[in-house]
């Protein structure tokens, strides 16, 4: 499992701290769905998750473990000083396509597990291949990214993901900038790995979607948590707060 404890997150010469005071915990194999309006920080907890940025209070744990601790006066650094095998067991996609362009689709899904975690390359391609089938692109293994559509780019990112074994995958709007008919071949990939038990945290605005998938909801506002359930199906059908009716009426 995985675990956030009193996580503040403030920006440099921000007033008030976009992250205020967040726990919560996402047991093994299980999904927690993260929903706010926009400027809620749901990707900058995503991205303090990820070790992309350092967090000034509370802290950050796998498996009971602390891979992250909160200390003051790190607003203006870079990223957390998270360790790169650390970095390895929390994975993330993200809402633009981000692959490296001057890579192939192989290329980009082996190059993390060559390179930081020193595996074989036979046994990496291999794996990297059932993942290709798993997505249904094990045909376009050796193309170039500008060559696949927005659907197929994001299914290569989360194959990218998954090839380092994360204890916990993080996505964030993964299809908000797909067309409309691309959503669906991603959330269905996104569908099958929460039943084949991944860990995920996902913030997305697919309300059909979050319905469908999750296990456990979080809705964020002004830096605190306003509500948060471990049952998404009464969550969805009668949320307790007034803050939460509000926001779900909003995609009705
Ligand atoms: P959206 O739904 O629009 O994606 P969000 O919930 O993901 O919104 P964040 O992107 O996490 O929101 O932003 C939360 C707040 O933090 C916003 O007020 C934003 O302006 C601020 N913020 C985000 N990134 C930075 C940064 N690098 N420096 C300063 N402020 C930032
Ligand atoms: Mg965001």
């Amino acid at each position: 499992g995985f675990e956030v404890k009193h996580l503040v997150k403030r920006y440099a010469n921000a007033d008030k701290p976009v992250l205020n005071d967040i726990s919560f915990k996402v047991e093994h194999g299980t999904v927690l769905v993260v929903l706010g309006p926009s400027g809620s920080g749901k990707s900058t907890l995503l991205r303090t998750i990820a070790g992309l940025e350092p967090i000034q209070g509370g802290t950050i744990s796998i498996n009971e473990k602390v891979i992250d601790e909160g200390r003051p006066g790190t607003e203006k650094a870079g990223r957390s000083n998270r360790s790169s095998e650390l970095r390895t067991r929390i994975g993330m996609v993200f809402q633009s396509y981000d692959l490296f362009p001057n890579k192939t689709v192989l290329g980009n899904i082996t190059m993390a597990p060559l390179l930081v975690q020193k595996r074989g390359k036979a046994e990496v391609e291999a794996e990297a291949l059932k993942l290709l089938e798993r997505v249904g692109l094990a045909d376009r293994k050796d193309a170039w990214p500008h060559e696949l559509s927005g659907g197929q780019r994001q299914r290569v990112a989360i194959c990218r993901a998954l090839i380092l074994h994360p204890e916990v995958l993080l996505l964030d709007e993964i299809t908000a900038a797909l067309d409309p008919e691309m959503v669906r071949e991603v959330l269905d990939v996104v569908l099958e790995l929460a039943k084949a038990g991944q860990t995920m945290l996902i913030v997305t605005h697919e309300m059909q979607f979050a319905r469908a998938i999750a296990d456990h909801v979080i809705l964020l506002d002004g830096g605190h948590i306003v509500e948060e359930s471990h049952d998404a199906h009464a969550f969805f059908a009668h949320p307790e707060t007034e803050r939460a009716r509000q926001f779900l009426r909003t995609f009705e």
